[in-house]
């Protein structure tokens, strides 16, 4: 079975569009390889956190992908900075990268550019994520495009080392996932629903009551006709809903036209915000019980001392060929 791994930012609670267009693929792909899960907390300190949200949210967020579906005995799901081997790997692999290499990367330049005052560490990132990628083997790392860049970075140097030391690390490959529907800010539709949007109406948070979801979704910006079709260009806010409620029931546009013929707006709204409730509040079921009991604990030592067993032997395997040992 081929390895994959993700790595999740705890940087806010994740929303509809997230569970639509990511998790649930994640879903898909965990019978089908061997997959590693991480929450890439110490990727997200790159840029400020606040320390207490930040620990909140790394727990809500592995809470929330497994009570997603992300099942515990199908992925190994773990912490970053729990296994202290990904920044020391990270290091050994910084003294065979070039400052050139790291300082063309797409994402610092842009990032950089936002902020005079950006940390080394947000230079340094891709050859902690590279660290994190070689420490387990892995074969294919899931990435959107913005990503794919950091997974050719994370080939060139493996290669390099390997060059340099013999064969040391498998060179991973990026796999680009399809690209699921992309779901559109409810107030908003002509842009995504993001995480890090200014306006909380248009976005439906996991976490949301579901008071507040039905608001939301009533509310929903749409256009001035009345009939329910699926028109992206010209009802972007009405396909937008039809696709939510697509991906939701798993039922098809031609369906969901055909069921909605004689409804107004309204009565279809009601309809999202049933379907979304139901779902969003199953997920909200079983993310606080698990929040409160110890099985999350439990996953989580589980995944921190089988990735700390694995990642240490890559370690010692490279002291020994750098040089490092008495
Ligand atoms: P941010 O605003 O911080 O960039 P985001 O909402 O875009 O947050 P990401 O963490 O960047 O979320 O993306 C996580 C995953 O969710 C990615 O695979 C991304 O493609 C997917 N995704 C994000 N937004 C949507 C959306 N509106 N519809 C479908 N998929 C989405
Ligand atoms: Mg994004």
């Amino acid at each position: 079975m081929k390895r994959i791994l993700t790595g999740l930012q705890p940087t806010g609670i994740i929303h509809l569009g997230n569970y639509i267009g990511s998790i649930k693929q994640m879903i898909d792909m965990q019978d089908k390889y061997d997959s590693f899960i991480f929450v890439a907390d110490l990727h997200a300190i790159t840029i400020p956190q606040d320390s207490k949200e930040l620990s909140d949210n790394i727990k809500k967020l592995i809470a929330l992908y497994i009570a997603c579906g992300i099942d515990p005995n199908k992925n190994t799901i773990f912490i970053q900075s729990e296994n202290i081997y990904h920044t020391n790997i990270s290091w050994m692999l910084e003294c065979n990268t070039y400052y050139g290499e790291l300082s063309r990367m797409t994402q610092f330049k842009d990032k950089s550019s936002k902020n005079a005052n950006f940390t080394s560490g947000l230079l340094t990132y891709p050859v902690l994520m590279a660290s994190d990628i070689l420490a387990y083997d892995t074969d294919l790392v899931p990435v959107g495009i913005d990503q794919k860049q950091h997974v050719e970075l994370t080939r060139d140097i493996a290669i390099r080392f390997n060059n340099k030391y013999g064969d040391t690390f498998k060179v991973p490959e990026p796999y680009m996932t399809k690209v699921g529907t992309k779901i559109m800010d409810l107030q908003d539709p002509l842009h995504k629903m993001s995480k890090s949007s200014e306006n909380q109406k248009g976005v439906i948070r996991l976490l949301d009551e579901p008071e507040i979801i039905r608001k939301k979704i009533m509310s929903a910006t749409t256009d001035s006709e009345t009939r329910i079709i699926y028109d992206p260009e010209n009802k972007p806010g009405i396909s937008n809903l039809i696709n939510i409620y697509s991906s939701i029931t798993n039922m098809s546009i031609k369906d969901i036209e055909n069921k909605f013929k004689d409804n107004n707006y309204g009565e279809f709204k009601k309809e999202v915000a049933d379907v979304t409730i139901n779902l969003i509040s199953e997920i909200q079921d079983k993310y606080y019980k698990l929040l409160n009991s110890n099985e999350l604990d439990n996953i989580l030592d589980k995944g921190r001392d089988k990735t700390i067993e694995i990642a240490k032997v890559k370690y010692e395997e490279m002291k020994k060929k750098i040089g490092l040992y008495r």
